[in-house]
């Protein structure tokens, strides 16, 4: 069954600091704050509208929920509570940072039926996040990483590609590093560079220089396919698409079929290894649901192979899984 969220913004308030990338508000697309009675009169829609209920989590998306001020934090969980147990939500995921987390927080998020913890780590390279202004370290997050385990919640970790100051060893640093904390799921954001933001500052002065389009697909495709080899759910390759975002980003990866796009990827180096040093027509057999991203957007992947001489068609084959294929050579 497939899992879903009831997403409850919560904006920027929640958080004390200012990093390199945020412009919150734009992110979250909302102003307003929502209270305790917001929280029940979303539940209890959703309460009505979802069959699936066992398999949704109630999801405060934004700002660091931790960080809240204390009483207003109680208020959404304890609204939220009410609609988690038997024949009610699965329960309560929310984001934060890793240095507001601690046993006496977990203790709490525990009681009211918290369930998933989500950490921006961002990074784990120091040198990256302070040059970021993140506030934290890597130990942080490894430390908050623990604490989250040790108390049984679903560990989610987010990482971001392309920061200011991060080089490609840097990233797949920062990959190899999330990877041994053993997370339940990632989230990976290739940079986005917002309006009104320090890395927006950076990148018109010319001091901040991203990777290219093509190699933030490459980069993103081999950790998807890591993190995946590795056992751990990708839940997030890219930034939402939002009218937001597409009006305040200035720069930075930001496409509505970024995941798809790196998946092409991954379909093309694969066939490219396997076929190495062969021409000619071949015939491959690819997981069911995977033909798109086989051929690629505007069949980019085709034009590859043709441009390498090898004449491709595609079969799906609902026998395979993944990024398995299957090649015959058509005589
Ligand atoms: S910690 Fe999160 S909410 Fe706070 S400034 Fe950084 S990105 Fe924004």
């Amino acid at each position: 069954m497939k899992h879903s969220n009831i997403a409850i913004f919560i904006p920027h308030m929640g958080c004390p600091h200012l990093c390199s990338f945020c412009n919150q508000r734009n992110i979250s697309g909302e102003k307003s704050i929502p209270s305790g009675d917001d929280v029940r009169k979303i539940c209890s829609s959703a309460m009505s509208e979802i069959s699936d209920k066992s398999n949704t989590e109630i999801a405060f998306f934004g700002g660091s929920f931790t960080a809240l001020d204390r009483g207003y934090m109680l208020e959404l969980l304890s609204a939220a509570y009410d609609f988690v147990g038997e024949r009610k939500f699965k329960g309560i995921r929310i984001s934060t940072r890793p240095d507001y987390i601690d046993d006496e927080v977990l203790s709490i998020l525990k009681k009211y039926g918290v369930t998933s913890i989500e950490l921006g780590a961002q990074s784990m390279s120091d040198k990256v996040l302070e040059a970021n202004e993140r506030g934290h370290s890597a130990k942080d997050v490894k430390k908050a990483s623990l604490l989250i385990k040790q108390y049984g919640f679903e560990l989610g970790l987010q990482m971001m590609v392309g920061l200011y100051q991060s080089t490609e060893s840097d990233d797949y640093f920062t990959m190899c590093e999330i990877i041994a904390l053993k997370p339940d799921a990632v989230r990976i954001y290739p940079v986005v560079v917002l309006k009104n933001t320090r890395l927006g500052e950076l990148y018109q002065s010319g001091r901040y220089q991203l990777y290219d389009f093509d190699k933030a697909v490459e980069i993103c495709a081999n950790m998807l396919y890591m993190f995946e080899f590795m056992g751990i759910k990708v839940i997030r390759l890219g930034l939402h698409a939002s009218k937001d975002v597409s009006e305040n980003a200035v720069a930075g990866f930001y496409h509505d079929s970024f995941r798809e796009m790196c998946e092409s990827y991954i379909f093309r180096t694969r066939i490219m290894t396997l076929l190495k040093n062969k021409k000619g027509e071949f015939s491959i057999e690819i997981p069911k649901g995977s033909l798109s991203k086989a051929v690629g957007q505007k069949k980019v992947n085709i034009e590859y192979f043709r441009k390498n001489d090898l004449y491709i068609s595609f079969k799906e084959n609902s026998e395979l899984h993944g990024y398995c294929v299957s090649i015959k050579e058509v005589k």
